[in-house]
């Protein structure tokens, strides 16, 4: 039984995705924000995305982890780091619902504690749970081929060149195409999601687009929600519109779509 570090365990809904393969926006999730991302800590040069909506996550060994009390009360307890996975497994049982779909397994990156992350989806499955893994990046491939048939679903993060996430941006995306195909391989429900600001290109959409066609992999397209520490913009309804039928040109339209972060428009956690 491995040891690990969390920011958070609450229960809520999914924000964000379409009604593309893979997505589970609008359901129940139980949400496991896991500590420390490997591209804030520097893995492709920068430090991390500049509109990262969660940078308490960026820390790899916070002393405290925050737990809703009850699910749907968004009021929370604390706990000392690091938890054992059997800690998390209890936490996740007691803020279970009878409207539960899943559990997200979010971060920061979640694949960044390895061993820990294992023993918490084998345990989510051994006991009934669905898995719905968000991730951008690991650099561990065959790590992810050892877990990728446990997870039901998977948001691959493939990020915009606004995100600013690697100094080798091309070689980030090829990354997390790959990781997606790995995924997929093993049969779990996978979709892209790109968040696009208003100064991202149609070149580079068209660069992740074709990408994501070469493996029939779903794309969904996302407003970046601005954040009160970066001069980040919204994209334009032009360049949604353009980029979605960029995306038409390399997958079929059941596998392109466009989201907004629900939960913060609506302000749920
Ligand atoms: S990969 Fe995720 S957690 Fe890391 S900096 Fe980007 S948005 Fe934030």
């Amino acid at each position: 039984m491995s040891q690990g570090y969390i920011q958070e365990i609450f229960s809520s809904f999914q924000g964000e995705g379409a009604a593309v393969e893979g997505s589970c926006y609008g359901l129940r999730q139980i949400f496991i924000r896991f500590s420390g991302c490997p591209l804030a800590l520097g893995a492709h040069g920068t430090k991390g995305c500049i509109w990262c909506d969660s940078p308490k996550s960026w820390s790899t060994t916070p002393a405290k982890c925050f737990i809703e009390t009850k699910a749907g009360t968004q009021s929370f307890t604390e706990t000392t780091n690091p938890l054992t996975s059997e800690d998390v497994l209890n936490i996740v049982k007691e803020l279970s619902t009878k409207d539960l779909h899943s559990v997200s397994l979010t971060g920061g990156e979640p694949l960044y504690q390895e061993m820990f992350v294992k023993d918490i989806i084998t345990s989510l499955k051994d006991t009934g749970f669905n898995t719905y893994l968000e991730t951008a990046y690991t650099d561990n491939l065959s790590f992810l081929e050892n877990i990728a048939e446990k997870i039901d679903y998977a948001c691959v993060d493939i990020k915009d060149r606004t995100a600013n996430a690697a100094l080798e941006w091309k070689k980030l995306v090829d990354r997390e195409v790959e990781m997606s195909r790995i995924l997929k391989k093993a049969g779990s429900k996978v979709f892209a999601k790109t968040v696009i600001t208003k100064t991202s290109k149609k070149e580079d959409f068209d660069f992740i687009a074709k990408k994501c066609g070469l493996i029939e992999l779903p794309i969904v397209i996302q407003f970046v929600t601005p954040t009160s520490n970066s001069k980040i913009e919204q994209p334009t309804w032009d360049q949604v519109d353009n980029f979605s039928q960029i995306a038409g040109k390399y997958l079929s339209p059941d596998k392109i779509g466009i989201s907004i972060q629900m939960h913060k428009a609506i302000e749920i956690l």
